[in-house]
């Protein structure tokens, strides 16, 4: 008989903790290490701001928190997506 867990989630940088909404079968003590998004957000962030820049867009990435008027620029879903509400079930730190 399996149990379906959510798989928690802790950031490497701030170490916040959250639970994915996957469903799969994991124990409940597994743990996966990766990045919360706005801390991601601040990895990646200067890296696709230069490449904004070059590509003559504003360098504008990560600096919206839910609207973002450059349509054309191909970094906003990504950028839109990260600064979405965290994760659901985040324990606050
Ligand atoms: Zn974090």
């Amino acid at each position: 008989m399996k149990n379906k867990h959510k798989l928690k989630v802790r950031c490497m940088k701030c170490g916040k903790e959250w639970k994915k909404e996957t469903e799969k079968d994991w124990s409940p003590d597994d743990f996966t290490s990766s990045l919360c998004n706005p801390c991601f957000r601040e990895v990646v962030a200067p890296t696709i701001r230069r490449k904004q820049l070059k590509e003559g867009n504003f360098d504008c990435f990560g600096r919206t928190t839910d609207y973002c008027d450059q349509l054309e620029c191909k970094y906003r879903t990504f950028c839109l997506r990260l600064s979405e509400k965290p994760e659901r079930d985040s324990v606050s730190v």
